[in-house]
Formats: structure tokens, sequence, C-alpha cells
């Protein structure tokens, strides 16, 4: 749904959700649009399959920073 305001200012976005360092979810503050960072590093709607994407990211990030976090205890 398109608030007025959205109609005339565009949309607010802010950052909803910080899937890696490079890849953010947007929510716009005056409506319940949203975005995502795409793979050319541009914005794009988030539709359900840019949520499927990001949902592996995430996963593949987490298990990758908590490898990280694991060889540095190794290594001290
Ligand atoms: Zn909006």
């Amino acid at each position: 749904m398109k608030s007025l305001y959205c109609s005339f200012f565009g949309h607010n976005y802010s950052v909803s959700k910080k899937i890696t360092s490079h890849v953010k979810e947007y929510k716009c503050k005056h409506c319940d649009a949203q975005m995502t960072t795409n793979g050319k590093g541009g914005i794009s709607p988030l539709t359900p399959t840019y949520k499927e994407i990001n949902s592996v990211l995430e996963r593949i990030h987490s298990r990758r920073s908590m490898r990280k976090q694991q060889s540095l205890a190794f290594n001290r």
C-alpha cells in the first residue's frame, strides 16, 4: 500500500535487515514497501525470490563468520 506521503515525496527507506556487509533489506518508514540490494549492486523491490536469496545468503554469511571465530579461538 502506497501512502499519500510516498506518492508526493517518494519512499523513505531505512535498513530493516542486514544480510551481509554488502546486502541489506530496506523498508519505507511511511508504508510497507520493501527493497533489497541486488547482485548487481543496485536496489530492487523485495520480491519473494529476493527474500529467498537473502535468507540463503544470510545463512552462508553467519556460518562463515562463525567459522572465522572458531579459527581465531584455535590460533590463540
Ligand atoms: Zn513508502
